[in-house]
This record gives C-alpha cells, structure tokens and sequence, in this order.
C-alpha cells in the first residue's frame, strides 16, 4: 500500500527562481495522478521532488506515513520511468531488467523470478535474448517499465515515457499503460503536457500553470466542471470557446456587438444572487455542445445565433467548422451524418444553455455556488 501526500511543497531553485508554489495532495495507493500543463508549469519539478532528484525547500512529501524529504532516491520506494529510456545497448532485455536487482546483490533465484514475471506482465518474453537496438520503440519503452517493475516500488514515476514514440504507438503504449496499472495494483505518477493522455489515462489529473496547481480532479469533472479560464482552455480538443459579453436582467448573455441567447433558468439565477446581473462576463462553450442541424436549432430556439462560417475540416465522423460570431472566434463540432450545409457563408449556431459555463472576467473563476 502506498499513500504518497505533499504538504505545502515548494522548490525554490538555487537561482532564485520559485517553480513550484504549495502544492498539496493527497493520492491514495492505486490512484494513477496525472500532472499536465504547457511547458515549464512546475510539471517535471514536482515529478522531480517526489523522485530525490531534485530537493524540497520546504514543505513535506510523506510516502507511507514516513517523511521522506532527505531520503535517498533508492530508499524511498519509488521507481521512475524516464522519458529518455536509455537502456543499456550492449545488454540484453533479460540483462537490461536484472541489471539493477544485480547491483542490490539479490538473489539469482528471486532476479530470475522477477524479470519472468515483469517479462510475462509487459508481454516481452519472446525478446529476453534480443539487444534494444533489435527491439522497436514501443519494445524498448517496455523493456524501460519492466527495468521498474522488477524492483516491485510502491510507487512508479513516469516523466513524458511516451513522448518520444509516433501517434499510432502513443495510443497503443496509453492502453497498455492503463492495463499494466490495473495489473500491478501499484500508485502510478505520471508527467505529460498532453491533455489527451491525462483525460485517458488519470483517476485524477493535476493541472499546473506558472508553478500552481490550477485542479485536481477526475477526468470527467475536470472536463465538465473546469474551475477556471486556463482549465476549461487546456482540457479538451478543441478547446472550449470563449464568449464577452455581459448578463442581462431579462435572463439573456449578450454577446459584445452581438445577439442575445437566453441563459438556462438555474443558472441564471445563481449568475443574479452572486451579483452578475449587468456584469462583464466570459461565457465559454465547448464545440462539442453547440449544433447546426434543424433538430437542435429547433430543441434549443432560444439560444440560437447567427455565425459567418470562415472554414471546415472533415475529420472523418465529425466536421469542425471555424467561424466567427460578433467579432469573436468559434469552433463547433458537427456530426457528418447531421443534415447541415457547410458551402453557405452564413449559419444558425444553437447552444445547449445547460452546458455552458461563466467566469468571472477578472478572477477567471467559473462563477457558481458550488464549493471548487
Ligand atoms: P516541460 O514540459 O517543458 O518539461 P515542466 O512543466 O516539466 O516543463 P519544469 O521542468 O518543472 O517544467 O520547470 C519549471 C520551471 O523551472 C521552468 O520555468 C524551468 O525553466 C525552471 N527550472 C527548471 N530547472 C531549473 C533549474 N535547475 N534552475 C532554475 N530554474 C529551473
């Protein structure tokens, strides 16, 4: 069992500068946290600190109950997973997965037994007695988790492992990530600036921006509930569109420049208790929930706009069309198979009210009454 908790970390480097603020976590044994954001959010720092490769200015990391702060990396219980798998090219897979447990002075018994049951585990015993350079790259990315495995950590440590494989093997390395957590029953930490393999891969995603923990959340909440502007901008492809505009006393948002739609009951009510009426507001909607069909232009009348289309793409089972509606820039997925003309300049646009969301145009917080 392994419970890894930060509590009030901090890295300060020694050129003064702060890459990570406060984080604090709880991640229970099993948890698959995923840390995502753009480059240089504090994504690999963390990684980093919780690894021993990088010391903690302050605050605590707490592995088991024990405070682990000036531990050694090896003595931790913890193995990490580089993004650069450099293996030992001169050894085979066999040797490249008992190297470490060599080292350690383990028994040839228990090695034997161990670099079996990882080979087994991540499907690689047809190439014990190859060399890496025989292997593809997908091969050698397992031969780096089994070199983890085999010394059976509580916790494993993934920094970018997929990054450097091509899309097709991106996918196929994600499921067999997902499996081999499932498998090893262990807590699985993983770094990635792409939203797509947090949103697969995560029982929780941490986003970082600028050093700070933005949400920690489910894939799910986090992509239906995103706590604030860069969240709701960086999960999710496209990302979500974003609306100026202000909040009308007749229950409408009214677009800068632009057209009014009429905003759901509920929320309305809690934009108007928390004082927005009148207010300057964002309201962001993801493409996935805006329609150009005349079944849904006709379900959502009340919310429905006029829109210059500017472009489309087909992307097989969907078309994203671009366009623009009062001065501000909008993607909307539509449905091949949905009946819709995307040759005409212009188009009706309908919104489902129920799935956008507001923030606030200074805080960049989604305004609502719910605890986030
Ligand atoms: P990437 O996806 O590009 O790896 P990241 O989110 O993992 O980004 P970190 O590597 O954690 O980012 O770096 C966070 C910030 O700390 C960056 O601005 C980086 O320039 C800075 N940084 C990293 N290492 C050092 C160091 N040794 N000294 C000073 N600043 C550093």
């Amino acid at each position: 069992m392994a419970d890894v908790i930060l509590k009030d970390v901090n890295k300060v480097y020694p050129n003064g500068f702060h890459a990570v603020y406060d984080f604090n976590i709880h991640i229970n044994h099993g948890d698959f946290i995923v840390l995502a954001g753009p480059s240089g959010c504090g994504k690999s720092t963390t990684l980093r600190m919780i690894a021993g490769l990088e010391e903690i200015s302050s605050g605590d990391l707490i592995i088991n109950g024990k405070r682990c702060n000036d531990l050694a990396p090896r003595d931790r219980d913890i193995a990490m997973v580089f993004q650069n798998y450099a293996l030992y090219g001169h050894m085979t897979v066999y040797h490249n997965m008992a190297f470490s447990l060599l080292i350690r002075k383990i028994d040839s018994d228990e090695i034997h037994r161990r670099v079996m049951a990882a080979a087994e585990i991540l499907g690689l015993v047809p190439y014990l007695n190859r060399k890496p350079k025989q292997l593809s790259g997908g091969q050698r990315q397992r031969v780096a988790v089994g070199r983890s495995i085999v010394r059976n950590p509580a916790v494993f440590l993934f920094d970018e492992p997929l990054s450097n494989l091509d899309a097709k093997l991106r996918g196929s390395m994600r499921k067999e990530l997902s499996i081999l957590h499932q498998k090893l029953n262990a807590t699985f930490i993983y770094v990635t600036h792409d939203q797509i393999e947090a949103l697969t891969l995560a029982t929780r995603i941490v986003v970082m921006k600028d050093g700070y923990v933005q949400q920690i959340d489910t894939p799910k909440n986090m992509f239906d509930n995103p706590r604030n502007l860069f969240v709701a901008g960086f999960i999710g492809t496209p990302p979500m569109n974003f609306y100026h505009g202000t909040v009308e006393s007749d229950g409408c948002f009214h677009f800068f420049d632009g057209p009014k739609v009429k905003i759901a009951d509920a929320k309305f009510a809690e934009l108007k208790d928390l004082g927005y009426v009148g207010k300057e507001v964002v309201m962001a909607s993801r493409p996935d929930y805006t329609y150009m069909d005349d079944a849904h232009l006709a379900e959502y009348s009340e919310a429905v706009v006029e829109m210059d289309i500017d472009t489309s793409e087909m992307l097989g089972s969907y078309f994203l069309v671009y366009g623009t509606l009062a001065n501000q820039t909008v993607i909307s997925k539509v449905l091949s198979s949905a009946k819709v003309d995307l040759s005409r300049p212009k188009a009706s646009l309908a919104f489902d009210m129920e799935r956008v969301h507001f923030f606030d145009k200074e805080t960049e917080m989604r305004i609502t009454k719910e605890e986030i």
